[in-house]
């Protein structure tokens, strides 16, 4: 349970002054979630200086200035389409206030003729005279101090101005409580940090730029709080898995030899080392917690399957989770022939099976004639049981979160774990996904694979590439075409996609199929069971196709408003070709202008097509902005936390997680009940759960 002195954070936003149902409905599309504390990790992102107040003869313009003046004359003009004019001055000069649209009982209450007001805004000078035109605050004489000052600018959207966001992300800080301190002592005063309160407040309330940036004390005391909460809570989930004995799965290898024997292809260096890495681990005593990175292509199904086969030469059972119904499917068909050579026993249990069928399989599974087993997260369900799994295999790509991982796990005795991941992780995003784990990496290629080519055009070319593609097409070639992202929106990327499949559809008549996210799984099967079968030919898609799927027969990859995909993203749909013996390549088609991120991003991939690198490049440009691809991926994505500029805490808040769980395994000492509250400040609840209560 949410410890009590959180609960002010977690109170909906609209139960601050100032914030109704409509405002919090906007704020959600600016931030996630519209409680309290959303409002107070909107951090500012510019400020306004309005502290420069002289006296009107002495006024720079084209500056923001914060002005005590008299109030004079209104004059109103005579249509109002003609500005709206209050003369007002001091006693050096005259300064004429502008406004638009103007509602002249509104102006005569806020600058009432003969009295005093303090304005802020930007002076110009115009007909040599000055002005102001719509003044940002309007105030009275007794607010000149509080309104000369810095003040913050915070990101908006549409429909929010920048002062009602102000307003209620102040009311929202002042909610915030003083919080026990969860810091290390020594870090804290090493660093010069805050107070937790303390640096909230401060970040709200900028003095200069150099406040503003993320290497400011109290900006880098935050983004450290969310390292630790990170750190802290897969240390746990890690701490408990390792902290059950392991078991040693050594294999006789004579179940590996029969599928290496039926393989029609040799290992590759890394494939062959990874296997050795693997089952060296599942032999250990200790409990295995391994990442198997490789690239699109790479082979790690192969390498999957050699390590659960250790785990049924030891007389165990093996389990591969994929995280999406046609990956487990297709995980299946690769490994059922393979299997049968081995002879062993092979089952696929996904969402769909039911009834029968399916007390069919779980019970196979519970009596142990089935040795292997391929599925979706159907596997989780609790009525899943078997004789004895020893070893499970996860194909994340990037979909599963750390505490699935442990729910399969709990259906065995001390389960060897094998994680999977196509998409190559830069080092420091998988110290925030996986923490400290151990890692097999596939760096090869498979023999044999031709590079693809990948050319970038303009949209505007549409004509041309419709004709290379029939060109290819005629030739007998299979084509990819992916249709553009939109943002937020899974009915516009669906409209997208259907327009696109019916206008080559017009063309190439019933040779063209068309998948979505929104088919059921039996009609997107049946979809690309066509395309593997090379009944269709062109296969419109919305990104669904991404997560792993091989048609080695496909050559071509289209892919509509490259420029709106991650960088990641776009190399694993390019990934989908290039799989077999002919030459592939791949069309990046993109819409203009392109911003200089675009633009990089694009000749990155044009460049080069090692995974590893692009996952550099990719956290490099995506800096503080784009959480696109990350949100995707379903790596945490961090709210005050910048890698590009914090990766020295991440290294940090590894250590002292490591640490806190060495001294106080069950967060049960007084530094150990604020860390917990800070697992809490930062959602990751389900990491308390691994703690006994207290
Ligand atoms: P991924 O790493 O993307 O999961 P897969 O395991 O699906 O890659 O392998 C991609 C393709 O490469 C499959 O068709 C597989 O049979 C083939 N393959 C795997 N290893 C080799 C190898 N050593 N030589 C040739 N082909 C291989
Ligand atoms: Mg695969």
């Amino acid at each position: 349970m949410r410890p009590e002195i959180l609960f002010p954070l977690f109170a909906p936003a609209t139960s601050l002054s100032g914030v109704g149902p409509r405002f919090a409905k906007l704020f959600e599309s600016l931030v996630a979630g519209p409680a309290v504390i959303d409002l107070c990790w909107h951090l500012p992102s510019a400020i306004i200086d309005r502290r420069y107040g002289p006296p009107l003869a002495e006024v720079i313009p084209g500056r923001i200035a914060t002005l005590t003046v008299e109030v004079g004359e209104h004059r109103a003009p005579p249509t109002r389409r003609q500005p709206y004019r209050v003369l007002c001055h001091d006693a050096t000069a005259e300064i004429e206030l502008v406004f638009f649209h103007a509602h002249r009982d509104y102006l005569m209450k806020t600058l009432p003729p003969g009295e005093t007001r303090v304005i802020s805004g930007k002076v110009e000078i115009f007909n040599d005279r000055l002005q102001m035109t719509h003044p940002d605050h309007i105030a009275g004489p007794d607010e000149a101090d509080s309104l000369r000052a810095v003040e913050p600018v915070y990101p908006l959207t549409a429909g929010l101005s920048l002062k009602v966001v102000s307003k209620a992300v102040h009311a929202a800080v002042e909610r915030a409580p003083e919080l026990p301190e969860w810091l290390d002592p020594a870090l804290k005063q090493r660093e010069g940090w805050p107070d937790w309160n303390a640096a909230l407040t401060q970040v709200h309330a900028p003095r200069d730029e150099a406040d503003l940036s993320p290497l400011a004390l109290m900006r880098r005391r935050l983004a450290y709080d969310e390292l630790l909460a990170n750190q802290l809570a897969i240390a746990l989930v890690r701490d408990r898995q390792l902290r059950q004995k392991g078991r040693r799965l050594k294999g006789s290898g004579h179940l590996q030899e029969k599928v290496l024997a039926s393989l029609p292809f040799a290992l590759t260096g890394s494939q062959r080392q990874a296997v050795a890495e693997i089952t060296d681990d599942m032999a250990a005593e200790h409990r295995m917690l391994r990442l198997l990175q490789g690239d699109v292509g790479s082979g790690k199904t192969v390498v999957a399957l050699l390590a659960m086969l250790a785990a049924v030469e030891a007389g165990s059972q093996a389990a591969l989770m994929a995280p999406t119904e046609i990956l487990a499917r297709q995980h299946f068909k690769t490994i059922a022939p393979l299997a049968e050579a081995a002879g062993v026993t092979l089952a696929l249990l996904t969402g769909r099976d039911k009834g029968k069928a399916r007390q069919a399989i779980l019970a196979d599974l519970a009596e142990g004639k089935t040795d292997l087993v391929v599925g979706t997260h159907a596997l989780f369900q609790d009525d899943v049981a078997f004789r004895d799994l020893a070893m499970a295999v996860i194909d994340e790509q990037h979909r599963f979160g750390v505490y699935q991982r442990l729910t399969l796990t709990s259906k065995g005795q001390a389960v060897d774990v094998l994680v999977m991941t196509a998409t190559p992780i830069p080092r420091t995003l998988m110290l925030t996904a996986y923490g400290d784990m151990d890692g097999s990496r596939l760096t090869e290629r498979p023999p044999g694979r031709q590079p693809i080519e990948t050319v970038t055009l303009s949209l505007d070319r549409l004509p041309e590439v419709v004709t290379a593609v029939e060109r290819a097409r005629n030739k007998g070639a299979q084509i990819y075409w992916i249709c553009p992202l939109v943002e937020e929106s899974e009915n516009s990327d669906l409209a997208a996609a259907e327009d696109r499949y019916r206008a080559l559809e017009q063309l190439f008549g019933d040779k063209v199929g068309l998948v979505h996210g929104r088919m059921k799984g039996p009609e997107k099967d049946a979809v690309m069971a066509r395309f593997s079968e090379g009944e269709i030919a062109i296969l419109v898609a919305t990104t669904v196709v991404e997560v792993g799927v091989d048609v080695p027969k496909a050559t071509i990859m289209v892919i509509e408003h490259a420029e709106r995909f991650g960088l990641a993203q776009l190399h694993q749909l390019r990934g989908r070709v290039g799989r077999g013996a002919e030459k592939s390549s791949c069309l990046l088609l993109w819409q203009g202008p392109l911003g200089e991120t675009a633009k990089a991003r694009l000749q990155i991939l044009r460049e080069t097509d090692d995974g590893f690198r692009i996952a550099e490049e990719d956290l490099r440009l995506r800096g503080a902005g784009e959480l696109l691809g990350v949100r995707q991926s379903g790596l945490p994505a961090f709210r005050l936390a910048d890698l590009a500029v914090h990766g020295d805490l991440l290294a940090t808040a590894r250590d002292d997680a490591r640490l806190i769980l060495e001294k106080d395994p069950e967060l049960a000492a007084e530094r150990g009940q604020a860390l917990r509250i800070l697992l809490y400040l930062f959602e990751r609840d389900a990491a308390v759960k691994f703690l006994r209560s207290g």
